[in-house]
Order: C-alpha cells, then sequence, then structure tokens
C-alpha cells in the first residue's frame, strides 16, 4: 500500500498561546483532492502551514511517508508547494523571476540557474497560457493572470503535493473556474495531490473529493461534499441559514435570509 501524501496524527498547534488546532487527524491519498473549509478563524491556513513545514508540529505531519521534521528544507521543497492566501508580490519582478524562484531548491548555494532550470520554467509558462507575459511585471496583473503565475512558481518547483489556500478567493466566477479546471487538469495529469481551502462551498464541493470541515481547531465532519454539505452541519457551525438542492458535481449551498 502506498503512504498517503499528507497524514496528519493529532496535529496540535498553538499560536501566541492560544490552542488553534487541537488534535486533527487527517489522511489525503496519492491524486485526491481534499478541500478544508469551515468558519473565519477555524484554522485552516494554520493547517496548511502546518502541512507545508512553516510551522513546527513534532510528529504530527507525514508527507508520503516520511515525518516531515526529517526532511530537508530543499528535499521538502521539491515534494510540497504552496500557494499563500496572498502571496507578497516582489516589487519591480518579472513573471519568469518570478516562477523561476520555484526552481530554487534545484539550484546550487551561490549558483546560477541551469538551462534545465530556465527550459522548466518555459515549459510552466506555455502549459499555463502564460507565455506572452514572461517579460511583464508580476504587479501589472490582473487577479486571475496572477492567480496563475503563483501556480505556475509552484509547479516550477516540481512538487507533487499543491496547498493551495483560497487560491480563488480574489477572483470573479469566471477566472475562479478557470483556475479551478486547470488544477484538476494538472492533477489528472500530472498525478497530483490537491489539499486546499475554499470559502465558497458550492465550489468546495464541485472540485474536492472529500471536504473536511474543520471548526474550533477541530475536525467537525469530513466526508464526501454531499456527506459535509448539509444543512445542518453548515447551521451548526457557520450559524448560516442555508438551503442545499442536488448539482451535477455536489450539493450547491444556497445562503438564505432567515424568515
Ligand atoms: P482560517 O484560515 O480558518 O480563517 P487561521 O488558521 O488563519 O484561520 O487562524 C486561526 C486562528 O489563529 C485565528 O483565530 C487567528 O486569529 C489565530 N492566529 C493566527 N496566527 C496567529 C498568531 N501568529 N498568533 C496568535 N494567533 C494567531
Ligand atoms: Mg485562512
Amino acid at each position: 500500500m502506498t503512504a498517503p501524501a499528507v497524514e496528519l496524527r493529532g496535529l496540535r498547534v498553538e499560536l501566541g498561546g492560544t490552542p488553534i488546532l487541537a488534535g486533527v487527524d487527517l489522511a489525503v491519498a496519492v491524486g485526491e483532492w481534499v478541500t478544508v473549509i469551515g468558519p473565519n478563524g477555524a484554522g485552516k491556513s494554520t493547517l496548511l502551514r502546518a502541512v507545508g513545514g512553516l510551522l513546527p508540529a513534532p510528529g504530527a505531519v507525514s508527507l508520503f511517508g516520511t515525518p516531515i521534521n526529517s526532511l530537508r528544507r530543499r528535499d521538502r521543497a521539491r515534494v510540497v508547494a504552496t500557494v499563500a492566501q496572498s502571496p507578497v508580490v516582489p516589487a519591480g519582478m518579472s513573471v519568469f523571476d518570478y516562477v523561476l524562484l520555484g526552481r530554487t531548491p534545484y539550484i546550487p548555494a551561490l549558483g546560477r540557474e541551469s538551462t534545465a532550470d530556465l527550459a522548466a520554467v518555459h515549459e510552466v509558462l506555455d502549459r499555463l497560457d502564460l507565455g506572452a507575459f514572461g517579460r511583464r511585471e508580476l504587479a501589472t496583473l490582473s487577479g486571475g493572470e496572477r492567480q496563475r503565475v503563483f501556480l505556475a512558481r509552484a509547479l516550477a518547483q516540481g512538487a507533487t503535493l499543491l496547498l493551495l489556500d483560497e487560491p480563488t478567493s480574489a477572483l470573479d466566477i469566471g477566472h475562479q473556474q478557470e483556475v479551478l479546471e486547470l488544477v484538476d487538469q494538472l492533477r489528472r495529469e500530472h498525478d497530483l495531490t490537491v489539499l486546499a481551502t475554499m470559502h465558497d462551498l458550492s465550489i468546495a464541493g464541485e472540485y474536492a473529493d472529500r471536504l473536511v470541515l474543520l471548526a474550533d481547531g477541530r475536525v467537525a465532519a469530513a466526508g464526501p461534499p454531499q456527506e459535509v454539505l448539509t444543512e445542518a452541519l453548515l447551521a451548526t457551525h457557520y450559524r448560516a441559514n442555508v438551503r442545499v438542492i442536488p448539482g451535477d458535481h455536489g450539493p450547491l449551498v444556497v445562503p438564505v435570509r432567515p424568515r
């Protein structure tokens, strides 16, 4: 049996003396897409940061069967790539140079990028229809274009596990679909594993194999979208009045004003 891409065993995280994650268990199979949902402040971003090795979580996180704290930084970067909720956009940096940053784990200290690194960047830019943007300054791109560039950097890194923290929150619905369809296509073609967080519950359910509902630092529910997106669970954990209606790719969640 192959080890899961992600395995969390009793993940606890405290920040500033406050418990944020209070014992989270989760396994994500290789090739699976799991999306973490939950109200603001539930700990979704914290969970992704712990999986990406950006927070200490001794013994609780394994990636592809290896405890994350036994992976060196460089090796970890070849396995897992994170697209943060609002990545810092370095001033004056071109799209090409930004995507080239994804090759850092392959470039020797004090060394220069190789022809292979440059070729990898060109390939990813073409793949994501960004070929014409290489020389553009990243800061001048639209939200949807920029999101594609963030993905490009993650893919150039060669990682097979993508951590996407609200990858589409800043996008209109057309660009949301475009980016998520692209991620799904890449996932199928390259056998990538996706662990994401998302606010839009209908979209979360349409793209994920499984949803994890996080509330107060714990897993309140987990399973296929139709088991997690229920009016009762959403009323309890979001204090939201919603109708859940069947859709072609999972339940659709419609907020309705309370009577
Ligand atoms: P989500 O992504 O689900 O909205 P986060 O993981 O960003 O939630 O945050 C979870 C909780 O942790 C929030 O209550 C937030 O205020 C708190 N938190 C985040 N970072 C820190 C920090 N550095 N120190 C103290 N509390 C923090
Ligand atoms: Mg967050």
